[in-house]
């Protein structure tokens, strides 16, 4: 598994323990009903890796990300992530979140604040930050999605694009020590899915950890330190993306890679 160490400047305060995995799965389970959706999950996602989730629709990967912050409860198995479990009953479940930025395929944004407002509001009601602090750091990181001239507008004002160039600045204004996207371009138009694509790209470098649903295989090859082919509610196959998606090993992962390239 390629290790990459982050920057100095992009460790946060409370990093992972040295040589523990930032996000820790294992045999992951979950059902809805009897709907056995997970079925033995097991994958490490290391400090600055960038992980890249493909397979088909209803294979698991919106379940898979939505159990690593807990907007699922796992049916059975264990996710650590910065070394804290999850899965332990007495864990402060709003501290985890923090940690977890997530970004969703729609933007989420609230429609009734401004760009700001998306902002600050969660750093002050989930942080506990004064205004002018939350201001500050809202400052940052529209500036760092390249928004920063946007702070005024309402989401109904900007593009899909600039929308959810919002949602990424809104995650990363709480400082997450991780960031989960799940198919964070699939509602854009096709012109509007680079400017989105650059902004991961930039928080990649930065060595942000991620895990990253798509379909956009052209990010998966330049940016995933590893790709996953997720089918059926199982790991099928996982490796650098140049192995994955040219050369796939397996029989599923070329039928799907036949179907969306
Ligand atoms: P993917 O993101 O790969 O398309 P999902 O994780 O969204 O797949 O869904 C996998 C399966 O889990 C599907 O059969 C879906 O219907 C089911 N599922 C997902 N979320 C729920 C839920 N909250 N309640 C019941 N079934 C769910
Ligand atoms: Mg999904």
């Amino acid at each position: 598994m390629p290790q990459q160490t982050p920057p100095a400047d992009a460790t946060p305060a409370d990093a992972t323990p040295a040589g523990r995995p930032e996000i820790e799965i294992r045999d992951l389970h979950k059902s809805f009903g009897d709907n056995h959706v997970l079925r033995g999950i097991d994958l490490d996602v290391a400090p600055g890796e960038v992980v890249c989730v493909i397979g088909p629709s209803g294979s698991g990967k919106s379940t898979l990300l939505r159990c690593v912050n807990l907007l699922e409860e796992p049916s059975r198995g264990t996710v650590h992530v910065g070394g804290t479990e999850l899965t332990d009953p007495d864990v402060d479940i709003d501290a985890v979140r923090r940690r977890i930025g997530m970004v969703f395929q729609q933007f989420n944004l609230f429609p009734h604040v401004d760009v700001t407002g998306n902002l600050t509001l969660p750093q002050r009601r989930v942080l506990g930050r004064d205004k002018a602090r939350a201001a500050e750091v809202a400052r940052e990181n529209l500036d760092r999605v390249g928004l920063a001239d946007k702070a005024g507008a309402f989401p109904a004002q900007l593009s899909g694009g600039q929308q959810q160039r919002v949602a990424i600045a809104r995650a990363l204004s709480m400082g997450p020590e991780v960031m989960l996207f799940d198919e964070p371009t699939s509602a854009l138009d096709p012109e509007l899915v680079g400017e989105v694509l650059s902004v991961m790209r930039l928080l990649a470098g930065e060595g942000m950890t991620m895990m990253v649903v798509t379909h956009e295989m052209s990010f998966a090859r330049e940016v995933a330190d590893r790709v996953v082919f997720m089918d059926g509610g199982v790991i099928v196959e996982q490796g650098p993306a140049a192995q994955v998606i040219t050369r796939p090993a397996h029989e599923r992962t070329r039928n799907f890679l036949d179907r969306i390239l």
